[in-house]
């Protein structure tokens, strides 16, 4: 069984020239799922799929570059005369709030009439058409999920933002492709504690979970990226690639 994985945004918590913030298109046997909504993401997954077509969407955490153009969508659903049915939306507490929030007074319409939202948090499984979505709690400093997506023996892993940790080991465990962020390079110790990762420590949880390649992204606007993979492919004995928007990666459970 094969998972195609697009990525639609790969910026970390800001745009930078012509790349997007966190989105990632997840597709087996027809069925569609955006992994995070960050700012610009879906006018890149439009290219690939209507907003109306997916099946569902999960969001990390309630960080802008990770939700915020779930606003844009519920415009362009609302709008589209094609929109017929409300999009199943899993998410950790408080993106509901933050983003049902931004829409309060608008118009009769609300967040809720575009999205069917779950509250999701460690532990949690969720069918989405063939796939088993399983979510882990993740160490940042608002709630966050790790999410872990399975179709008949294929896996692909999420980290979503994550200062790493024993859970995102265990949710990564024996996949066939780990998408971990990777904001930083360098020593640990020179940047603010559990936020996020560096390239090396990204490297260092697919060691531990035994992951078969291993994709960077959520690499910070001010990080050297070579720095970055370099320090990832010393520590990581697998395929290690940076992640670029529109690339695509064909997931299978051979290895
Ligand atoms: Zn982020
Ligand atoms: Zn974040």
């Amino acid at each position: 069984m094969t998972i195609d994985l697009t990525v639609l945004g790969c910026a970390g918590s800001h745009t930078g020239v012509g790349r997007m913030c966190s989105g990632y298109l997840v597709e087996a046997e027809g069925t569609r799922l955006l992994l995070d909504a960050g700012n610009g993401s879906t006018a890149n997954l439009q290219r690939f799929v209507a907003i109306r077509d997916l099946d569902a969407i999960v969001v990390s955490h309630r960080h802008v570059d990770h939700c915020i153009d779930l606003i844009g969508c519920y415009y362009n659903l609302r709008f589209d005369p094609g929109f017929t049915r409300r999009i199943p939306l899993y998410a950790p507490a408080e993106v509901h709030t933050t983003l049902a929030g931004l829409l309060s007074g608008d118009s009769p319409m609300t967040f809720d009439d575009v999205y069917d939202h779950t509250e999701v948090a460690h532990g949690d499984q969720v069918p989405v058409g063939p796939m088993t979505l399983s979510f882990a709690h993740s160490r940042h400093p608002v709630p966050t999920v790790s999410t872990r997506i399975e179709v008949a023996g294929t896996t692909l892993v999420y980290s979503g933002d994550s200062a790493g940790g024993p859970e995102l080991v265990e949710i990564a465990r024996g996949a066939d492709l780990l998408l971990c962020e990777a904001t930083w390079a360098g020593y640990p110790q020179d940047h603010p504690p559990d936020i996020h990762l560096t390239g090396a420590q990204a490297a260092a949880v697919a060691q531990q979970a035994g992951v078969g390649q291993l994709v960077l992204t959520h690499i910070a606007g001010g990080t050297d990226r070579d720095a970055v993979l370099a320090e990832a492919r010393a520590v990581f004995d697998g395929p290690v690639d940076l992640a670029e928007d529109l690339a695509r990666y064909r997931v299978t459970g051979e290895r």
